[in-house]
């Protein structure tokens, strides 16, 4: 299992206070902390094999290629793809995500219709209304009370007419897991290609592409406690096989003319000019750490951890959880809001209109009490529209955090009120 002691040592920053207090990181969805093992990977690329890759014949760049090359290896097989060639390194869930919209986008026609859900993080949602402009229609399928998926909308929505449906395999507000399998096979019934959004589930718990059945996957590697500016896309070999490239330039080309160019294998058809061969390196360290560690027991520790934080924030009767209360089917998400329940009238309101102490203070006051957690609307504004609230706070844990880590918080929160006089 998870040995929480060993884990807070391999983190350097986890030392640092804040208003001489330890710092307790509750906002591992927006990025996670880095352990030393990744961070040295990286020092020792620079130090020792640095080169720009398929291009040198000399045995620095030979070296500098098999390191990158491995890196893609390693990552292949920690989501269980079938050949490393599906994996094409981008900058992250974002770009993987506009890739697919450029390249897949250029496929569709007039008419046809692309199906995502309410819960999704903007990144899956504004590519897609790129292609609204030719003629392309959106549907998105509606959440419960309890923000678990309206899943018996995906049959009624997805059609012959459907020829993408992208959807979050965890949602970084609700913390809700989908059904990916469910929704994939449907989605292939119908003809249709099937986007997950990995972003929040590669990093927290085992994803295999095979079972799951997906024709893509997107996920960052800064979650992942790799680097920023390295993320993957997972693609079938066969269908980035007939795909047009996203960006032209060096490296993506088979030969260039003046008259025109054909384009590289993939994966290289899709990683035009230099690319991060320290964050490739860097977040093959970060999937070695996750490996040993076994993605089994991480998502048991983040279950357990969510479970007894729901449990400790439900003795508050004044703060409202938004996602699923079964722990079976919540990622280490909790998003909330305080409401002011001594006054009637705001009481009254806030129910009617959802309207909350606002997120922003909340998280400030934790702050002082070195308890970082994120609030606003988390880049899902039609998840906040439709929850009817302009933001929320989020917690959220990792393999670094403990029971300790959700004493303080609590502790904190109970501040928050003395603050806010609640
Ligand atoms: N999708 C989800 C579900 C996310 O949580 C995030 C990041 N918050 C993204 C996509 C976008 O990730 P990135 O900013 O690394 O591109």
């Amino acid at each position: 299992m998870i040995d929480i002691n060993t884990i807070r040592k391999d983190f350097p920053i986890l030392e640092r206070k804040f208003n001489g207090k330890r710092m307790i990181y509750l906002d591992s969805t927006a990025t996670s902390q880095k352990p030393i093992q990744m961070i040295e990977a990286i020092s020792d690329y620079y130090k020792k094999y640095n080169a720009n890759v398929h291009r040198g014949i000399y045995g620095l760049s030979e070296e500098a290629t098999d390191l990158y090359e491995k890196s893609r290896k390693n990552i292949s097989s920690f989501i269980n793809s079938r050949n490393a060639e599906s994996i094409v390194f981008v900058r992250n869930t974002t770009e993987a995500l506009n890739l697919l919209s450029y390249s897949l986008g250029k496929k569709l026609k007039k008419g046809d219709e692309i199906v995502t859900t309410v819960m999704e993080h903007h990144s899956n949602i504004v590519p897609w209304q790129f292609l609204q402009e030719n003629g392309i229609k959106i549907k998105f399928v509606d959440i419960n009370e309890d923000g678990t998926l309206r899943m018996e909308q995906f049959s009624e929505l997805i059609t012959k007419r459907t020829k993408i449906v992208s959807v979050t395999h965890v949602s970084n507000v609700l913390g809700t897991i989908n059904d990916v399998k469910y929704i994939g096979k449907i989605a292939h019934e119908n003809d249709s290609y099937f986007i997950v959004d990995g972003a929040q589930s590669v990093p927290h718990m085992p994803v295999d592409v095979n079972s799951i059945d997906c024709d893509f996957l997107a996920f960052s590697g800064h979650k992942m406690l790799g680097p920023m500016g390295i993320g993957v896309l997972y693609g079938k070999k066969e269908i980035l096989d007939e795909m047009d490239p996203f960006m032209g330039g060096g490296e993506m080309i088979n030969e260039v003319h003046l008259s025109g160019a054909t384009w590289a294998e993939v994966p290289l058809k899709f990683e035009a000019g230099t690319p991060n061969v320290e964050g490739a390196v860097g977040l093959s360290a970060a999937v070695d750490y996750l490996k040993k560690l076994g993605m089994d027991n991480v998502r048991e520790h983040e279950k357990e951890l969510v479970k007894y934080a729901m449990d400790r924030l439900e003795n508050f009767d004044d703060i409202i959880l938004y996602g699923p209360r079964n722990p079976e089917i919540k990622g280490g998400v909790i998003a909330f809001n305080f409401k002011n329940v001594k006054n009637a009238k705001i009481a009254k309101a806030l129910m009617d209109e959802g309207i909350m102490i606002h997120p922003h203070d909340v998280a400030s006051i934790l702050d002082i009490d070195a308890v970082m957690v994120r609030s606003g609307h988390h880049c899902a504004q039609p998840l906040m529209e439709r929850l009817g609230v302009p933001a929320t706070s989020r917690a959220s844990f990792y393999i670094y955090n403990d029971r300790d880590d959700i004493d303080e918080f609590i502790r904190a929160l109970v501040n928050v009120k003395k603050v806010l006089k609640l």
